[in-house]
Parts: structure tokens; C-alpha cells; sequence
């Protein structure tokens, strides 16, 4: 089949690899040059991504330090105790790219930089190529690697169905920029500082200190972030991290992170979206790279043994991201919601207070949700007892990931509009 992936993202480049190794025709096109391609930062990528799949490790790559969980308008980091073979690897985002894109064209896919998708062609029902500049390339499947503002997900008329849009619970206005830092200064002993609503904004901040190397700073609020809002969040970081220099040596973007459960309907005849187009990366820790690979794994199998680019074979690819990976965002979701809504002083109560036990916080570090059992409602009801409501009001809320994880699980197993219609919208009405 002839296949067209749209962005070098990485869900899209794994996905190009493993089609052009079974002799599908894969042509990559991507916006950036090849020199800009990918972010020029590092990032914290799972580490059983390294371990469990083909993807090879960069040079150069070590493990995360140990985060500390910084509650609103407190001094206190919580450290978050996980083994250092557990935790994540800090990667070079542009090393990985440039390396997956290098194994993509090894097993025969091309690649076109400086070339920007514009929309998709669609006869009828199918997707059958892709407007670049003023050209109609066609093909057999459109392969959406986009990331969050695809323009190609919003090119669908309203009847797909298809989520243009996240709305404004649904992603982070998120800073990067990696700073120079003053070696006068010591820098903190928590060198993994993650704020939870920061200057009491719903969103989270971090600063993480690469000692002798740099300071990488990490501003975000869900929704729109102003210049002001986030003027004001930096100037309090660097207060409260006297070690954040001036000169800043990459980064110094402002963009947007999905952090919402995973496009309900990410397939359509001769169309998957992967990746941040698909809200692919995790609501809690904002992560995605790890997960998009996997996708593109999923992806690939479901073409090569459907052997077709319709969207009953396309389904499979969405059933088995929902029952492998995507149903942990749901309860992710939720907790995210929670918590993002609660005042500064019942973020503490949570974090400091103890409301939230150890494990509950390793698992949110983790980018799993909380789902309640009988006997840590129970335990939680006793314990906060001083804020009876406030208990109450968590219980309720957090009840709610266990309703959407079992929707997400419920997932049609085949293709079938009317009863996914109606499974999506039974989803969109609990987030409501
Ligand atoms: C500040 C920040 C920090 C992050 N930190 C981490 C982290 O530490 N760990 C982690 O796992 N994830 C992290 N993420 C999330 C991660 O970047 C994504 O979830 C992951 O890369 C999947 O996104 P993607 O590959 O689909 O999209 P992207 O990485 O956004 O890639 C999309 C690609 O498509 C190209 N493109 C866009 N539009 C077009 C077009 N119209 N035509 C052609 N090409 C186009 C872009 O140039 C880009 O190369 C972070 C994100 C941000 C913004």
C-alpha cells in the first residue's frame, strides 16, 4: 500500500519503519528542516520502553532523579521513592528522532523535510491523500503524526465525529527552557522539584537541576497560559531556586501538551492519527513519547494483518492502543481534574496531611490514576475526618475513574458508527 505519514513524530516514525520493512510504500513529509527536527531538550521516557521493544537506547542517556512533590505555597517536597532501576531515562529528544528516522529510511521509507501537510483529500468517506503547498498527494492510508494541532484531525467535517479540538481542561500551556545556572549558589539537594499548582495556577511546574550542566525549567497551566501568568510563575521559580540563571541554551518554547483521555475515534477509512494527534500523552506527567511508540507498534500490526486501509481493519489499531495502553488515561484523567481543582490549602491537606498515602503518590508520579477501594475510602473518610466534605467531594470525584475506566475498556470491539457514537458520547458526558 502506498503510505503517507504527516509530521515526524515518533508514534508515526515507528509506525513508518515496520510498514516499509514489510514493503509498503511510506513517504514521510515534515515541516521542519532536517536540522530542527525533533525538540532540542531532553525528556524523561519510560524505561521499559528501552527494555521491551526495538527501540535502542541513546548515548548519553542516564536515569532520572528522584521527584520531589511540591504542593502549592509550600516549602516541603515530598519525595517520591522510586528504585533507580524503575525510574525513567533522561534522553536526548533530538538524538532519538534523528536515530528512529535513520531506521525508518533504513528499511526503505522516504522522508521530505520542510514540507507542511495543509489538509486531508477526502472522497465521500475516505481519506485518499493529503494537500501539500498546492499539491494533492495520494495514497492509500494518511497516517496523522501531526501532533496536538494537527491541522489534518481538523480538516474532518463534523460528522466523523472526530475531536478537532481539545477543550480547555484538555491541554497544558506548557514553557520548556534549559538555563544556564550560577555554580555560587548550591543548588538545592532536591534536584527534582515537581509543583503541583504552582502559584496556585491549575497546572504543574518543575524545576530540575543538572548539577554542573544546567537548570531545566518546566512552566505549565491547563488551558491558556498568559504572558503574565507565566512572567509571574518564572520570576517565583527563580526565587524559590536562586540557581536558575539567565542565559538560556535551548528550549525557550511556548507549547501545547494534550492531557485528556485519548481521541475517542483516532481512525477513519484510509486515516489513523498517532501520537499528541491522538491526545497520546499521559494527563498526569505529561509524557507521550513511550506511549506513541507502542502505538505506532499497534498500528502496524493491525495494517499488516488487515492488509487493508479500511477502517474496520484501522478499528483493531484503536481497540488494542484503548485495551493495552489508552484505558489508564481515563482514571489519569480524573485525578488530574481533582486535583487541579482543589484550593491551594487542600492540595496540602492531600500531599503534606497524608490523605494521599505513599503508594497513591508513586502511582500519580507514575502517571496512574487513583482508583478507590472499599477500605482506602474507608481509611480516607476516618483520617480526614477534619474536612469531612472536602473527603467526601474526593471520594465522589475520584469514583468517577473507575466508571471511565471501565468505559474505556468497554470499547466496541468491532467497528459498528452507532454503538461507537454512543460509547463516545457516554464518555464525554462524565467529563463534562
Ligand atoms: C515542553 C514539552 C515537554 C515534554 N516532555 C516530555 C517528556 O519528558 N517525556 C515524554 O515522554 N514526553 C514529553 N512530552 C510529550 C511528547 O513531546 C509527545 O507526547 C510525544 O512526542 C508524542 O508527540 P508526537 O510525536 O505525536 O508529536 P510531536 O512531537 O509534536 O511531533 C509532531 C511532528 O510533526 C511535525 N508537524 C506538525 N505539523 C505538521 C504539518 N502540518 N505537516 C508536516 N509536519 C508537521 C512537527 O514538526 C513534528 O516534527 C513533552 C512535550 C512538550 C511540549
Amino acid at each position: 500500500m502506498k503510505i503517507i505519514v504527516a509530521g515526524a513524530g515518533c508514534g508515526g516514525l515507528q509506525a513508518a519503519k515496520l510498514l516499509a520493512a514489510k514493503g509498503h510504500e511510506v513517504t514521510i513529509y515534515e515541516k521542519n528542516t532536517e536540522e530542527e527536527v525533533g525538540f532540542d531538550w531532553r525528556d524523561e521516557i519510560d524505561y521499559k520502553l528501552f527494555a521491551d521493544s526495538d527501540i535502542k537506547l541513546p548515548k548519553g542517556s542516564y536515569r532520572a532523579d528522584i521527584t520531589h512533590f511540591v504542593p502549592t505555597f509550600s516549602d516541603n517536597g515530598i519525595p517520591i521513592d522510586i528504585p533507580k532501576e524503575n525510574r525513567d531515562w533522561v534522553v536526548e529528544r533530538r538524538v532519538l528522532v534523528k536515530e528512529m528516522i535513520a531506521d525508518a529510511l533504513a528499511k526503505g521509507a522516504k522522508i521530505n523535510y520542510g514540507m507542511t501537510v495543509k489538509k486531508l483529500i477526502l472522497k465521500g468517506e475516505k481519506v485518499s491523500g493529503v494537500l501539500i503547498g498546492g499539491e494533492k498527494i495520494y495514497c492509500d492510508i494518511v497516517i496523522d503524526a501531526c501532533g496536538i494541532n494537527s491541522p489534518l484531525r481538523k480538516s474532518f467535517p463534523e460528522e466523523f465525529g472526530i475531536t478537532k479540538e481539545p477543550g480547555e481542561n484538555d491541554y497544558y500551556s506548557a514553557f520548556r527552557g534549559v538555563f544556564d545556572f550560577y555554580p555560587e549558589r548550591l543548588p538545592s539537594k532536591q534536584r527534582k522539584k515537581i509543583y503541583i499548582k504552582f502559584m496556585g495556577q491549575g497546572g504543574i511546574s518543575k524545576c530540575i537541576c543538572h548539577p554542573d550542566e544546567y537548570a531545566d525549567i518546566f512552566v505549565s497551566k491547563l488551558g491558556r497560559m498568559s504572558r503574565f501568568e507565566f512572567e509571574t510563575m518564572m520570576r517565583q521559580l527563580r526565587i524559590e531556586n536562586q540557581i536558575i540563571g539567565y542565559e538560556m541554551y535551548f528550549g525557550g518554547k511556548f507549547i501545547k501538551i494534550p492531557s485528556r483521555y485519548p481521541l475517542c475515534k483516532m481512525v477513519a477509512e484510509g486515516y489513523a492519527a498517532i501520537g499528541d494527534s491522538a491526545f497520546m500523552a499521559n494527563p498526569l506527567t505529561c509524557q507521550g513519547v513511550a506511549d506513541s511508540i507502542k502505538a505506532g507498534n499497534l498500528l502496524a500490526a493491525a495494517i499488516n494483518e488487515g492488509g487493508s486501509a479500511s477502517v474496520r481493519s484501522l478499528w483493531k489499531y484503536q481497540t488494542d492502543f484503548f485495551k493495552q495502553i489508552g484505558w489508564e488515561y481515563f482514571a489519569a484523567d480524573i485525578t488530574k481534574r481533582f486535583i487541579l481543582s482543589c484550593k491551594s490549602e487542600e492540595i496540602r491537606f492531600l500531599l503534606e496531611g497524608g490523605l494521599f498515602t505513599k503508594d497513591e503518590l508513586k502511582l500519580i508520579a507514575q502517571g496512574k490514576g487513583i482508583i478507590l477501594s472499599t477500605s482506602s475510602i474507608i481509611d480516607k473518610l476516618k483520617r480526614g475526618r477534619k474536612k469531612f466534605k472536602f473527603v467526601l467531594a474526593l471520594v465522589t470525584f475520584l469514583n468517577k475513574g473507575k466508571k471511565a475506566t471501565s468505559l474505556a475498556k468497554s470499547i466496541p470491539a468491532k467497528y459498528d458508527k452507532g454503538k461507537i457514537d454512543s460509547w463516545q458520547k457516554s464518555i464525554e458526558k462524565l467529563y463534562e
